[in-house]
Parts: C-alpha cells; structure tokens; sequence
C-alpha cells in the first residue's frame, strides 16, 4: 500500500462515524475507482471551507459572513428561539418541520470535565439577543443528559435576565442520553410539541426580578 493511500485512510479515519473499514473503502473508491468524484470531492471541501462562517446572529452555518437563510427570512418568527448545541441540530429541527422560529448555536455544552465554560460557548451573544428585547421565547433543546442538563440551569440562572420572557425545554419525550441529532423527525416534533416550561417557579432567584 502507498504512503499517500495511507495519508488518506487515515484522514478518512478521524471523521466523525466512520470506522476503519468504511474509510479504507472509501479511500479505495477516491484513489482507485473513481478519481474524477474524488476531485469533484476535493473540489466542494475547499471551496465550503473557505466560503462557510458563522451567522453573526444565531451562529449557525452561513456563508462569507452574511446572515443565515433562516435569520434573514423574515417570515420567521424573531421572537421565539431556539437553543441547540451544534448547527447540525438545527438541520435535524428544520426536517421536522416543527418550529418556525429562529435558532441559537451555542457550539457545545458546559463540561468540566472536558474544560469547556461558560466563556467557551456562545452564551454572551445569546445573553444579548435577549437583553435586545425581541424575544419572548426561548426553547432550550439541548441533550438529555447531565452537561444538557448543567447548561439548561447555567442559562436559566446566568442568562436569561428577564422573567417576561417564556422559557422552554424540550427532551422528555427524548431517551435519556439522547441527542437531537440521532432522533427522528417524528420523535423531534413531540418533543417540541410538548415542551415544558422551564424557568422562574423558584422564588429564591431573585435576580430575575
Ligand atoms: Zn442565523
């Protein structure tokens, strides 16, 4: 086997889901069988690194800086957001057909263990959508397990400011552990069905007043 074929297994390897005989596979297919779909390949990977950022406002998958299709398609809702971990939670949402508000990316969820804070996430942009005063719902659907959980409250105790806002959380009719990207649509629709209030029932929180 040539030293370049095992650069591209290996490569192959590291993306997400693929194990180690899918990727020989594929690598089989790009170096051997078909090269021109291989080039094509090569092709959109370069061209959507260079041309893909994130929205300024919801942090989703937008190009060359400009605003999302869906932050700037004014028939959706502005008032109602929905937080999620990653942008491709956002594509599992869409298919559903279940929300027709906006999105919030926060690029992950709060883990100790792993070192990831509060400053490593997109929740002081979030903090000032809110504080700009349009929204008046925000839908937590973050994973249903105990990081999900922690960044729920962390929102709830440190980021939402007002209590006139509604906020929201999906995910009980989700297994435990569950993530949104591995639910179906059908499954993702009652869960958003029956989101739960979340928020403001302990009196203690003062500083939501
Ligand atoms: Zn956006």
């Amino acid at each position: 086997m040539s030293k370049s074929f095992e650069r591209l297994k290996n490569a192959l390897k590291k993306l997400p889901g693929l194990g180690a005989k899918s990727a020989e596979r594929i690598a089989l297919h790009m170096a051997l069988e078909d090269p021109e779909h291989a080039r094509e390949i090569a092709h959109a990977i370069t061209s959507a690194i260079e041309s893909t950022s994130p929205c300024p406002s919801c942090y989703g998958l937008s190009e060359n800086g400009e605003l999302c299709q869906i932050c700037a398609n004014l028939a959706r809702d502005a008032s109602a957001v929905c937080v999620v971990e990653k942008a491709s939670d956002i594509e599992a949402i869409e298919k559903s057909g279940a929300w027709r508000g906006r999105y919030h990316v926060l690029g992950g969820k709060l883990s100790p263990l792993r070192r990831i804070g509060p400053d490593n996430l997109n929740l002081a942009p979030l903090k000032k959508r809110i504080e700009s005063g349009e929204i008046s719902e925000i839908m937590l659907a973050l994973s249903n397990d105990i990081e999900g959980e922690a960044t729920c409250h962390y929102i709830r105790e440190h980021i939402i400011s007002s209590r006139k806002l509604r906020l929201t959380r999906i995910g009980f009719g989700l297994p435990s552990g569950s993530q949104l990207g591995f639910a179906d649509s059908v499954t993702i629709k009652s869960a958003l069905d029956s989101r739960k209030d979340f928020g403001f029932q302990h009196e203690k929180h003062q500083p939501y007043i």
